[in-house]
């Protein structure tokens, strides 16, 4: 899970909404992901999606059986019907995401009667994470507020380079941390 947050990490730093993700075989990393979803222009660019991607390039497969996931933020549906459908062992998750979480907070996929049945654990390292997007967020409205300024104003027109997170409203979809 540390790792995961590493990559949440890699994310704020990146401007967006700190979630990370690794997938694990056999003790070692196969696969890193973290949220991309501004960069990309891209709802499907969570962190899981780009783990699932690494990983099966590493296996040369789509198939993730016996491989766990470790993701900072508990899967959305979409998510979790991925690591489903890649045959994914387990999922760990540390903070869960009361709007969106598909583990148990808003829907559980974990019972759906699927092909394939995934195992969920949440709950590891999720003051870690949940710090983190506490921290994203406040900073983000900080950054909102000085917007109003003249001075940043005028900082934004030298550099003549609007930031990702102008237009971006990311602290909608996780109020909770706001
Ligand atoms: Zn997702």
């Amino acid at each position: 899970m540390k790792l995961a947050l590493n990559q949440a990490a890699r994310a704020a730093a990146l401007g967006e909404t700190p979630i990370g993700a690794v997938i694990v075989l056999d003790g070692q990393v196969i696969g890193r992901g973290r949220n991309r979803r501004e960069q990309r222009t891209d709802a499907t660019e969570h962190a899981e999606m780009m783990a699932i991607r690494q990983a099966s390039r590493k296996l040369r497969s789509w198939r993730l059986s016996g491989c766990d996931l470790y993701v900072t933020l508990e899967p959305c549906l979409m998510c979790a019907g991925a690591l489903i459908n890649a045959r994914i062992r387990r999922i760990v998750f540390a903070a869960s995401d009361p709007k969106a979480g598909a583990c148990g907070s808003v829907v559980a996929a974990q019972d759906f009667p699927l092909m394939h049945q995934v195992r969920c654990e949440g709950g590891l390292m999720a003051e870690a994470s949940s710090v983190m997007l506490r921290r994203f967020f406040q900073a983000l409205r900080e950054r909102d507020k000085g917007r109003g300024s003249r001075g940043h104003r005028r900082d934004e027109a030298r550099t003549g380079r609007k930031q990702i997170l102008m237009h971006a409203r990311p602290e909608a979809d996780h109020p909770e941390y706001t």
